[in-house]
């Protein structure tokens, strides 16, 4: 699932792009917006939240975008076979004279105004990765934290309300590399602020890794610990990494770590 060091790299991408640049195609292939036409309008920037995306427009609108599970921007060049977006899991084709932006399997779609985009997102935590998190956003994040101290700390990073942007991968590392089990209660770890801001460091290595192809694949300049290494001997002490499960059904999340690294109470 993308986290918010792709949605990062995704908005990198979609900048380079279409920033500046104005539409001369515009396809969104969703219920709510079938009548939206963003012919003609130019692309100001996309901004990301968490793991939501802000396309704004010089009219005062903004596209809003949620990957979800496995959606997905891609960029390619107008006029190609791909331009074409003729696959069913095309929700939204933006297109300038040079370059494409075709959304694969989008979670959400909505067109809405600039000045209105904090109300998709006014419930979230603050963004791990924004500009002020360790000056502003941290504090926040704290907050929210403390108002959580009976819930597995695992289980807190997973949750968008108290800091957005943080998924299963992210989660699973940083309580790694600060030697936590992922199911100590919130109230009882020690330094919730370097816990925060370790995920953080791990997210903007990835988003600064650079992108070898204009469609933001590529490595994100991390390496995995623990995350997707169930049975794999942990890089540190040798002892087979397990793969746990946070939260309940329907919404339980994978999450790894070293059963001897990262010990509870
Ligand atoms: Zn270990």
């Amino acid at each position: 699932m993308p986290e918010g060091d792709i949605l990062r790299r995704a908005a990198r991408s979609l900048d380079t792009a279409l920033a500046g640049r104005r539409l001369v195609r515009a396809e969104l292939r969703w219920p709510s917006a079938a009548g939206v036409d963003l012919v003609g309008l130019t692309v100001v920037r996309t901004v990301p939240y968490g793991k939501h995306l802000f396309t704004r427009f010089d009219d005062g609108r903004s596209l809003h975008t949620h990957l979800r599970m496995e959606g997905s921007w891609r960029l390619v060049r107008t006029g190609t076979a791909e331009a074409r977006a003729a696959s069913p899991w095309v929700r939204a084709v933006l297109g300038t004279p040079e370059w494409t932006a075709v959304g694969h399997r989008l979670g959400m779609l909505d067109v809405v105004r600039t000045e209105d985009e904090h109300t998709l997102v006014g419930h979230l935590g603050p963004d791990v990765l924004a500009d002020d998190f360790p000056t502003h956003g941290l504090a926040v994040a704290l907050g929210n934290v403390a108002d959580r101290a009976e819930v597995p700390i695992a289980e807190v990073l997973l949750d968008q309300r108290v800091c957005a942007g943080i998924g299963t991968l992210y989660a699973a590392e940083s309580l790694y590399a600060r030697r936590l089990w992922p199911w100590t209660p919130a109230g009882e770890v020690r330094d919730v602020p370097s816990l925060l801001m370790t995920a953080r460091r791990l997210m903007e290595r990835s988003v600064a890794a650079p992108t070898p192809t204009a469609t933001g694949d590529g490595p994100r300049g991390l390496t995995s610990w623990v995350h997707d290494r169930a049975g794999r001997p942990c890089l540190r002490c040798g002892t087979a990494i397990v793969r746990g499960v946070a939260r309940t059904p329907p919404m339980e999340r994978p999450i790894f770590y070293c059963p001897r690294c990262q010990v509870g109470r």
